[in-house]
């Protein structure tokens, strides 16, 4: 357990509106005005401090959430991008020319998985997809041609722990990087302090929460920042995956609550799992001592925000998931939907798409089952209460009595 509290360095980072206001002032401009043409001249060289030159490079609102974000991650700069999709393509493409392997995860959301197996071998970029928690096959995985490790801190859908520290430390002995999306664990796993390189997050789910855009941000040091940033050579610059100033304004003021909304995720979510476990339901969720990752997240873990707010049960079956997701909708227990990270619970069923492509067998062994829901449960204030209409769904559908 490390004792690293981000929501006090967040809290301590305070930036003033023009007149002082709490909220800064939001830019409302594309371009920015110089008063010496030398300036603008050195710009396009280096960056200068508290200097804009164009909105796709930076805005002021960016650079606060960026900033903010830093300070949630603990790395020394950040960029923030248009979704997480955008921070995701940009880094790869940052870090692999034509020839160059990546090494990832299998268990990897569905739109990395997609980008790296049909998009990325459209420049010769190849990735070789194992188990990433078997170190050994990782490392077999790695040749000279290998620039980067790719993993979810908790991964999609049994909600795997990935042995950061371990991880971090084949990285280094091949001098390649080691890049963790850490979506699912904002707040309570720090992949910087466990020696992730480059950390990914979307936005779009936790960090915001509430469900009403797409973002997504990198944070790592201050020389990658300013390589993705470069104004001739950096992909988020060149490829323009640019955030709008009204949406990183809105996503900053959400972020001052992310602590809050983490521990009150993950202690309805530990109440859910523990009493569906005690139903005899099949329950993957990390706070669970039954869950493989348990010891290993407690190692890691920061001290005081819970095991996250995600969850899976296996329903058996494909149709029964179905079932039971329609079922609990009905209930009001939360909304069908993909996604995560809202403070109303959503649910989905993810069986059938990226865990495919893992042969049958292994799937079997790892419990990854074509009945799977993934839960995101949401910030219920009465979870006893929702604990019994799920109970009442899987009474209905026949997987418990
Ligand atoms: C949603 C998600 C993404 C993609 O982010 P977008 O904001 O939808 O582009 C990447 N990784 C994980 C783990 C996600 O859940």
């Amino acid at each position: 357990m490390h004792h690293f509290d981000p929501s006090i360095e967040i809290q301590d980072y305070l930036v003033f509106g023009e007149y002082g206001d709490v909220n800064p002032s939001i830019t409302d401009s594309s371009t920015y005005t110089f008063l010496n043409p030398k300036t603008m001249k050195e710009l396009f060289e280096h960056e200068i401090e508290g200097c804009f030159l164009y909105s796709r490079h930076w805005n002021p609102t960016n650079k606060y959430l960026a900033e903010a974000l830093a300070k949630l991650e603990d790395t020394e700069a950040a960029i923030v991008t248009s979704s997480g999709m955008g921070a995701i393509s940009c880094t790869m493409l940052q870090l692999c020319n034509a020839g160059d392997e990546i090494v990832s995860s299998r268990t990897i959301y569905g739109g990395t998985y997609a980008l790296f197996k049909n998009f990325l071998p459209r420049f010769e970029i190849k990735t070789k997809f194992v188990n990433i928690q078997d170190l050994n096959a990782v490392e077999n995985a790695i040749t000279e041609k290998t620039r980067v490790i790719y993993c979810e801190a908790i991964s999609n859908p049994l909600l795997e722990v990935a042995n950061i520290p371990m991880l971090a430390e084949i990285a280094n002995k091949h001098n390649i990087k080691l890049v963790v999306d850490n979506t699912f664990s904002p707040i309570f796993i720090t992949p910087s302090h466990l020696g992730a390189h480059i950390i990914i997050h979307s936005l779009t789910k936790f960090v915001n929460g509430t469900s009403d855009c797409v973002a997504g941000c990198v944070c790592s040091s201050k020389e990658f920042i300013s390589q993705l940033t470069d104004i001739n050579s950096g992909a988020s610059m060149l490829l323009g995956p640019v955030l709008d100033s009204f949406r990183a304004a809105s996503i900053m003021k959400n972020l001052h609550s992310l602590h809050i909304r983490m521990k009150k995720h993950s202690e309805n979510a530990l109440y859910l799992a523990e009493n569906l476990e005690k139903l005899g339901c099949k329950v993957f969720y990390p706070g669970l001592k039954s869950h493989n990752g348990h010891n290993l997240l407690n190692e890691i873990m920061n001290e005081g925000f819970g095991y996250g707010g995600m969850l899976a049960i296996d329903a058996g079956t494909a149709d029964k998931a179905d079932e039971l997701m329609a079922m609990m909708q009905q209930e009001k227990v939360g909304y069908l939907a993909v996604s995560l990270g809202y403070f109303k619970t959503l649910f989905s069923s993810p069986g059938h798409s990226t865990s495919s492509e893992i042969p049958e067998e292994e799937r079997k062994a790892m419990g990854l089952s074509d009945g799977l829901v993934r839960i995101s449960i949401g910030l219920d204030n009465n979870i006893e209460n929702t604990f019994q209409r799920v109970k009442k769904c899987l009474q209905a559908v026949g997987l418990c009595n």
